[in-house]
């Protein structure tokens, strides 16, 4: 495993400033790693003690949790370990396992590791016995009652209806492989990933449509595992990437991209075809494929919301700076995660420190305390981005200058960390129910 800062570039400024934003960033970054790191040693501490004091109570008021992935799992770890008695969360996840996007474009090419993508639901929540409780369905309907400040009732698809005093929304995107599974069980979900690798071991003619991270990771992998391959790369930008990434990192990954054969066309938007073979029709010719991968248009999922008046035009839901819901009515639902509009910045990161913080906001808002403000920093943008099997990226801009760091990575990109993070022994699967 090695580790190299490959670059620094700071943006169109005097020779002078670059050594001077070069040591900034850095020193910031240190910074940012101290005080999370205080900041989870606090938490450590303040979870013990409430572990040591928490009382469910007879009648238990509902913090309902909806969605359980970066934003809304992470909400649920923080709800646990602070609520005050007399309070539970209940968390409702459609999925039976935590669906780990990170590795989705490498295991829809790599066979082998499918079953990593699926992270049991497990002891992440450490949570004092009675104060949560987990409902594995979906969430059809929210209705706040007409009185009140957004306290209601949500149903779910098996007809069931839960009260609740609280909501944490957090119900991500949708798309299809290689950004999201688009399966609920781990079954089909495992099944769908071998589906795509046998896909593109038997095509001839691979074209990716969408440079964003998904498809800049599946396009190298594609052509790396496969060289006699044809992978063309199309992406309607002149960078690749999207919002919130500089120039660095695009000139990084286009030299990685060209460095295996990928061929990379962009500033082309073409009509998709719905087939599964066929032709791809650019502005100045045209391209045969035997495998379409779209890694393109991913919504947020915003539906449940449709009795309030606050999206963006962009189609996120609009959030106040304390994450609760922008619509006066509805002030005790909090919305994080990847389904708000709250900067340019979608990443899990990213979700995390909002989930945590609705969360904290939802007990501050029980204990009449002040709302803590929520904006987004620069450091939350860190990413690590696939450039083939071996090599990896990873990017980091404060605004004044960008840092790409190369490394060398595992095949199944160090997917043990993320399940010992989550609470999960690598690779066990009990798939036994969960309840506080
Ligand atoms: C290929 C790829 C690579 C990525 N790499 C990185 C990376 O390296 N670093 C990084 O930080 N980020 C990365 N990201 C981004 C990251 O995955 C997303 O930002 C993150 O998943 C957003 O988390 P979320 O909790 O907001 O939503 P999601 O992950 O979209 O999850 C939403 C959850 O809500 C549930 N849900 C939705 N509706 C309902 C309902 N009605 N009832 C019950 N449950 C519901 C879903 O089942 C799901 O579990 C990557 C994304 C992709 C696609």
């Amino acid at each position: 495993m090695y580790s190299r800062i490959s670059s620094v570039f700071s943006y169109s400024q005097p020779k002078q400033y670059e050594m001077f934003n070069q040591v900034l960033l850095i020193l910031k970054l240190f910074g940012v790693v101290f005080r999370q790191a205080t900041s989870h040693l606090q938490d450590l501490v303040s979870s013990f003690i409430h572990r040591q004091t928490y009382k469910p109570g007879t009648n238990p008021k509902n913090i309902v949790v909806v969605g359980a992935s970066f934003a809304g799992y992470n909400a649920a770890k923080t709800l646990v370990n602070c609520i005050p008695s007399g309070y539970r969360v209940i968390v409702i996840e459609r999925n039976s396992h935590f669906q780990f996007t990170w590795v989705l474009p490498r295991f829809s090419v790599v066979d082998g590791h499918d079953m990593k993508a699926f992270v049991p639901y497990a002891p992440y929540l450490r949570a004092p016995s009675g104060s949560y409780s987990w409902i594995q369905d979906t969430v059809e309907e929210i209705s706040p009652s007409e009185e009140g400040s957004g306290q209601g009732q949500v149903r779910l698809s098996s007809g069931e209806t839960i009260d609740y005093e609280y909501l944490l929304l957090a119900t991500g995107s949708m798309a299809a492989l290689p950004s999201r599974v688009g399966y609920v069980d781990k079954e089909d979900g495992t099944r769908a990933l071998r589906v795509q690798q046998e896909k593109i071991a038997l095509s001839r003619d691979i074209v990716v449509i969408g440079g964003g991270p998904a498809g800049v990771e599946i396009a190298a992998d594609a052509k790396d595992r496969y060289p006699d391959k044809n992978v063309t790369l199309i992406h309607s930008r002149q960078t690749l990437l999207n919002d919130g990434f500089g120039m660095k990192i695009h000139e990084v990954l286009s030299k990685a991209l060209s460095g295996l054969g990928v061929d990379l066309i962009m500033g082309e938007k073409p009509a998709i075809p719905s087939s599964d073979t066929g032709h791809i029709e650019l502005s100045d010719r045209s391209i045969h494929f035997d495998c379409l991968i779209k890694c393109i248009g991913q919504k947020p999922n915003i539906s449940l919301v449709k009795f309030a008046s606050a999206f963006s035009k962009s189609g996120y839901i609009r959030v106040k700076p304390s994450l609760q819901l922008d619509d006066e009515r509805y002030t005790r639902i909090y919305v994080a995660g990847d389904v708000i509009d709250a900067g340019d910045i979608k990443n899990g990161r990213s979700s995390m420190q909002q989930g945590q913080i609705a969360a904290k906001n939802i007990v501050h808002s029980i204990r009449g305390r002040k709302q803590i403000q929520y904006q987004q920093k620069w450091w939350e943008g860190l990413t690590k981005l696939t450039m083939g099997l071996s090599k990896s990226a990873a990017y980091i801009s404060d605004g004044s200058a960008e840092l790409v760091i190369s490394s060398s990575s595992n095949v199944d990109l160090d997917s043990k960390r993320v399940w010992k993070f989550l609470g999960a022994t690598p690779y066990v699967d009990p798939t036994a129910k969960i309840q506080g």
